[in-house]
């Protein structure tokens, strides 16, 4: 493990800015998006490190693009777009790197792999960053995440008292780190001492904000056993079909084609979908296995906790509260499933 000064993080950022697309944090109203370093941040040498997930799943849409061309034809040959320079994004959460573990799997890992989205995935370098505070709808502790990266990223990032410990995950991460070893110190036991009591500190404060929305049961067996139960009405009835719970996910994934024609072409469009429309399930003859809302929004939930689990082993779902946070239905998803498991015990 490595450390690095406050002073010297904005060197770091303006040396890697010179060859790659950097991502960075800033703030606007107390929420958190990643943009571009322009390299004004270098003259100022100011870098903000965000202390909790941003408000958009940056990270997401880096890899799976909310609109995008897979192909142009006729007269154009099939074509992927090209790959851009390599891309470094600073400010991922440890909830945005269980969706991109979810994205993975189905896009990289499964019978056929996703050309465009391997392309963005090799060409991109993820230096993620612990959680310094939790915001109010934040549970990645009731899913079984910490507030600190595991897993996923190729740097992390620890905030310290002066600096930051930088930990490898990846050889491209390790790289960054030999490459630009004059900014760096060996991190100490008295760093990492600090950095694992400032770890242990959150999660106790997010598992405390979660105490009353722990299930004994189960979530997978929750939704499994009660898919049918009536309470689905009123676990939904505020739901106006918004579809934005889907939209800042981190770890949906559907998506429509459709075709573009242009004067010296076509192209075909892939642009993010979302299972709470209408229309999403619907087949040929206009049958349609979702009718209701209260299906779709079943759905969701089915396939977050249920079928996700079944078919790759853990739930589709990190916790990240964006869900909540956007919610114009003031539906919370934590809620929505302590009263299906109160249900269960009543019934
Ligand atoms: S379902 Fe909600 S809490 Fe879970 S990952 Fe998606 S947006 Fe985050
Ligand atoms: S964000 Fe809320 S209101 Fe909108 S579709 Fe999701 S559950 Fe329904």
């Amino acid at each position: 493990m490595n450390y690095i000064k406050f002073t010297d993080i904005a060197q770091l950022i303006a040396r890697l800015a010179s060859s790659n697309t950097v991502y960075v944090p800033y703030t606007h109203d107390n929420k958190y998006f990643l943009s571009s370093w322009n390299g004004k941040e270098a003259e100022s040498e100011s870098f903000l490190f965000n202390p909790f997930r941003t408000a958009l799943p940056f990270l997401k849409a880096l890899f799976f693009q909310a609109k995008c061309v897979v192909a142009q034809y006729l007269p154009v040959s099939d074509t992927v777009e090209a790959s851009e320079k390599q891309r470094i994004v600073f400010g991922v959460k440890a909830c945005d790197l269980l969706g991109k573990k979810v994205l993975d799997t189905i896009f990289l890992k499964g019978e056929y792999v996703d050309p465009l989205y391997s392309d963005n995935s090799e060409n991109t370098v993820i230096i993620s960053g612990d959680c310094t505070e939790a915001l109010e709808n934040c549970f990645c502790t009731v899913v079984g995440l910490q507030p600190h990266p595991e897993e996923e990223y190729d740097l992390n990032m620890s905030p310290i008292n002066g600096g930051y410990i930088f930990e490898s995950g990846s050889e491209k991460g390790e790289k960054i780190i030999k490459d630009h070893l004059d900014l760096f110190t060996e991190a100490t036991k008295e760093h990492i001492n600090h950095r694992n009591q400032q770890r242990t500190k959150l999660n106790k404060i997010v598992e405390r904000q979660n105490q009353n929305y722990k299930t004994a049961e189960s979530r997978q067996r929750i939704i499994e056993e009660n898919i049918n139960a009536p309470i689905w009405h009123d676990v939904s009835k505020t739901c106006v079909e918004c579809n934005g719970c889907n939209y800042v996910c981190p770890t949906c994934y559907c998506f429509l084609l459709y075709d573009q024609k242009h004067d010296d072409g076509n192209e075909r469009m892939k642009v993010w979908d979302s299972c709470f429309h209408a229309g999403y399930a619907r087949m040929a003859g206009g049958i349609t296995p979702r009718l209701h809302l209260v299906d779709r929004f079943k759905n969701h939930y089915y396939h977050k906790f249920d079928s996700f689990v079944k078919n790759y082993g853990f739930e589709a779902c990190s916790g990240c509260g964006r869900c909540i946070e956007t919610c114009m239905g003031q539906i919370d998803k934590r809620e929505v499933l302590k009263n299906i498991e109160k249900y269960v015990e009543l019934k």
